[in-house]
């Protein structure tokens, strides 16, 4: 089939990338000129394991292209990917300027029946509100239809090629069949395409996401309550994960969720509710306790340094909001680096992918120093705190920390070592959800 996605971000650039793979022609849209420049010339602008070898493989074999125009991007294409930002708006809810924008702009260049798909997340009632901006301008038939996105960054090609389900919403038949050929090769296993009303699918990316953030937040506050009556969450993470009618994922304790989803989407949803006169009290606790847990660690840092850490440099090993991405957005990191220089700390940042994003960063980039490695980073450092469960801060090589770490102290925002071994490795270590080791 002939595609175009228009926004090559995080699920743009794997959703163009992963179509192409399964022998699709595919156009990228982008108005960010200088990455259309750097795809054309086979750059991938973010990282994503496995996503390299699919984007230059599918460029080599002239299946997938890019431009910054979209008239030339959707010429000719039977669907057309919306996979366009829904960052919050002022007051929460999610901002549609981008969406309805292009959606403005593509009435008019419309020349055949095309099915245009949200992929983004967006609030109910969307899809009828691109419908109509299209309409406004447009020629000939088409169908507007919801597709929400489970990918998770970092797993994002296995989650693509391999979904647990995919979700559709639409009433329309030509459109229903269309998604059944474009999805046909990824759902070969048997998982299900599940067909709803837009309205409906639109809600489903919601509440997956809220859930998943409620059951982090759950856990983030079993956490805390264990470190008062002196048990260990990690157990307890054993002990019910095991039941199956709770499940052993994202039941890990840390320092609060971070990433481009759940914080907004958590928002929006809240929002929502609150347009339909509805009080949905479980999202306020949870977005009030996920900022919380955010600096968590900070209180104990401060103890642990008399009150002051003023002039004290702090090793920072993790920047991203989650290991194996180089995405930075609302991560637990930038808060706590944020607060540690106010407090007039020096920080010293290692991170395997995320570094040149928080370069970039204008509050941050120049008074954070970068490190070659995580080691490079110790160096002179009073302590080390991990903000990023990257697997090699898993196993490092402890007699080089206690080379270069001025004081055998770790703060750890992700509970990346054992307890029992911190203590025969008398550190000083703070964990969440954990005793303290001293
Ligand atoms: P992103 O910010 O990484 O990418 C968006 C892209 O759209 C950027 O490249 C930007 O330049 C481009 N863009 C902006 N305006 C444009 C326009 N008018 N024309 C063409 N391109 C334009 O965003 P993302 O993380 O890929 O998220 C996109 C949507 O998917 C959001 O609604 C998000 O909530 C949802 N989503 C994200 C994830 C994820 O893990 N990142 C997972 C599921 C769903």
């Amino acid at each position: 089939m002939k595609l175009a996605v228009v926004g090559t971000g995080y699920v743009g650039l794997v959703t163009g990338t992963c179509f192409a793979e399964t022998g699709n022609q595919v156009v990228c849209v982008d108005i960010d000129a200088r990455k259309v420049e750097k795809m054309k010339s086979g750059i991938i602008p973010i990282y994503e394991p496995g996503l390299e070898e699919l984007f230059l493989r599918n460029i080599a074999e002239g299946r997938l292209s890019f431009t910054t125009s979209l008239a030339e991007g959707i010429q000719d294409a039977e669907v057309i990917f919306l996979a366009l930002p829904t960052p919050p708006g002022e007051d929460g809810s999610a901002d549609l300027k981008y969406i309805l924008g292009v959606a403005k702009d593509l009435g008019p260049l419309l020349s055949q029946y095309t099915v245009i798909i949200d992929k983004s997340t967006v609030p109910v009632g969307t899809a009828e509100k691109v419908r109509a901006a299209i309409a406004e301008h447009a020629k000939v038939e088409f169908d507007v239809i919801s597709n929400p996105e489970f990918l998770r960054e970092g797993v994002a090609v296995e989650d693509f090629m391999k979904p647990d389900r995919v979700v559709i919403g639409t009433t329309s038949e030509k459109a229903k069949a269309a998604m059944n050929r474009l999805y046909a090769p990824l759902v070969r296993q048997g998982n299900p395409i599940i067909f709803m009303d837009e309205r409906s699918a639109e809600m489903t990316k919601y509440a997956a996401n809220a859930f998943l953030a409620v059951k982090i937040t759950f856990m983030n506050e079993i956490a805390n309550l264990c470190e008062k009556v002196g048990a260990n969450v990690d157990d307890i993470r054993r002990g019910i994960g095991t039941d199956s009618r709770i499940g052993k994922r994202f039941l890990f304790a840390g320092i609060g969720y971070g990433g481009s989803c759940f914080p907004k989407d958590v928002q929006a949803l809240s929002k929502t509710s609150s347009e339909h006169a509805y009080d949905f009290q479980i999202l306020d606790s949870v977005m009030k306790v996920n900022e919380e847990q955010k600096t968590r660690l900070l209180p104990s840092v401060l103890e642990y340094f008399g009150g002051d850490v003023k002039g004290r440099t702090i090793a920072v090993w993790g920047l991203a909001f989650k290991p194996y991405t180089d995405d930075i957005r609302e991560a637990p990191a930038l808060y706590n680096i944020r607060e540690l220089l106010s407090a007039g700390a020096h920080i010293k940042a290692y991170d395997p992918e995320a570094m040149e994003n928080v370069a970039n960063l204008e509050d941050l980039g120049s008074r954070v120093t970068f490190t070659k490695d995580a080691y490079s980073a110790l160096v002179d450092a009073d302590a080390l705190m991990i903000m990023t469960e990257w697997p090699q801060f898993r196993t490092p090589d402890f007699e080089k920390l206690e080379a270069r770490l001025k004081n055998k102290v770790i703060f750890d925002g992700r509970n990346v070592y054992e307890l029992e071994d911190m203590q025969e490795r008398g550190y000083t270590y703070y964990s969440i959800g954990r005793q303290k080791i001293n």
